[in-house]
């Protein structure tokens, strides 16, 4: 099941577009399903569990942290993670940076911008976001390497307003990529999700985070 979903998911995506498996609050099982269908991106929003699951999977994992990230925890997964989606302060930003350089390494960070309507969703407003960049305060943190957006839409029927606050997030992103920043890795788009991501495609995602359309509901 997981892996039929898997390709028919990765039929549907352009060249270019990479599919981050969200298998937060499902089994090592299920992940080990996907990763024998040759999965080997997985996205997790919870420090311990991604720590455990961490533990017991195959060490060519890619493990993308996609949640909320609080500062105090970013030391557990310093020595491992392999991309952070969703960076929405400088305090953030610096503590992931000093974890780096402890664990001797780079790590690759995504900005979390805010364009959807509900106010509850984290992240940087567009124009804090492209202040934050101007500022160049960003410069000073060696060990992260900033990547590209991480955004969420409002959770909506409406396709029309979907897209517009995705094509919001692609003409920040491309504003800071001709903003000559000297941003080496400045090539990432991190949205799209289980019932977005046909949409997010057509406007500039080049990193889909699919959770339930691939392992079913979540039992939280
Ligand atoms: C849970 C989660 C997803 C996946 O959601 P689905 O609707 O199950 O695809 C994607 N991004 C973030 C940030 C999430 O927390």
């Amino acid at each position: 099941m997981i892996t039929e979903r898997i390709k028919g998911i990765k039929q549907t995506l352009p060249e270019g577009v990479r599919l981050v498996a969200v298998s937060k609050f499902h089994p090592a099982s299920m992940i080990q399903e996907a990763y024998d269908a040759g999965q080997r991106i997985f996205g997790e929003s919870h420090v311990q569990e991604m720590v455990a699951k961490y533990e017991v999977m195959p060490k060519d994992i890619e493990w993308h942290f996609i949640g909320h990230l609080q500062t105090n925890k970013v030391k557990y997964i310093a020595p491992f993670v392999s991309l952070i989606h969703a960076v929405d302060s400088e305090h953030l930003l610096k503590e992931i940076d000093k974890q780096a350089k402890r664990c001797e390494r780079v790590i690759p960070v995504l900005l979390q911008v805010h364009v959807a309507k509900e106010e509850t969703k984290f992240g940087f407003a567009p124009n804090e976001l492209l202040e934050f960049m101007k500022s160049e305060v960003w410069k000073q943190y060696e060990n992260v390497s900033i990547s590209g957006l991480m955004c969420m839409a409002t959770n909506t029927d409406d396709e029309v307003q979907i897209a517009s606050e995705f094509e919001q997030a692609k003409e920040l992103f491309d504003t800071i990529r001709d903003s000559n920043f000297d941003l080496q890795n400045w090539k990432t788009c991190s949205w799209g999700m289980s019932d977005d991501y046909p949409i997010a495609v057509k406007h500039g995602s080049t990193m889909v985070r699919i959770g339930s359309l691939i392992f079913g509901e979540r039992i939280y």
